[in-house]
């Protein structure tokens, strides 16, 4: 094999979810047709590496140097969101139940692959009940809008790291005055309970809630929530 084509590949093959096998088969198909994909995937990726920024505020994706998010004056401000990574965000965006900010950590604190609070985005997180940042001016949306956050969700995986994580911002956020929840772990919609792991199904029971107060609903899930279930289903 040319060396060119070899390092293309090996290159490619360092990408989550793609072995050298799979990255072969990738730049073969890309180069057909005169290298017709293989262009279009340049000219794409070029624009990513010259346009995209990662926001000053949040953490997140976008152009500039503020996103479209923390820009706009439509959101939440008094609603803040961590997670761990901006594809959990993408992953809440979808959902469309969410109406606030986020804050992106940027991973979860791991003993087994090293990482401590100072690699990841917890400074940043602090900086954002900062009492100067909250007198700011009305005018100025991309920092808040002056307005100061009063809950916190925490949204980070099920994980042994994940929940290390959770407790650690709790501890981080104890003295300011804040809600501070995290999401449900339990039964997915469409579960059923025979398929259900025993952690799952223990935390389900230890996280049940009150029927009634939801006027005879079985769960306070949003038609819309049901709607995009049954669309990717
Ligand atoms: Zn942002």
């Amino acid at each position: 094999m040319d060396i060119t084509l070899r390092n293309a590949i090996k290159t490619l093959a360092k990408l989550p979810g793609l072995g050298p096998r799979s990255s072969q088969r990738a730049i073969l198909f890309a180069i057909k047709d005169d290298f017709l994909l293989l262009d279009l995937l340049i000219s794409d990726l070029q624009c990513v590496r010259n346009s995209l920024k990662k926001c000053r505020i949040c953490g997140n994706f976008g152009t500039s140097d503020i996103c479209d998010i923390c820009g706009d004056s439509k959101r939440d401000a008094h609603l803040l969101c961590v997670v761990e990574s901006v594809a959990d965000l993408w992953a809440i965006e979808r959902s469309q139940i969410y109406r606030g900010r986020y804050h992106v950590l940027d991973g979860v604190l791991s003993a087994i692959e090293g990482v401590g609070p100072a690699q990841l985005n917890m400074q940043s997180l602090l900086r954002r009940f900062d009492d100067t940042q909250h007198q700011r001016g009305a005018g100025d949306a991309a920092e808040g809008g002056g307005t100061a956050i009063s809950e916190v969700v925490i949204a980070l995986n099920a994980t042994i790291d994940g929940q290390t994580t959770l407790h650690y911002v709790v501890n981080l956020l104890k003295d300011k005055k804040l809600k501070i929840s995290s999401l449900a772990h339990g039964i997915p919609i469409g579960g059923e309970l025979n398929y259900l792991d025993e952690g799952t199904l223990s935390t389900a029971f230890l996280d049940r809630h009150d029927v009634q107060q939801f006027n005879g609903s079985a769960h306070d899930i949003p038609d819309h929530a049901y709607q995009l279930v049954r669309r990717s289903a």
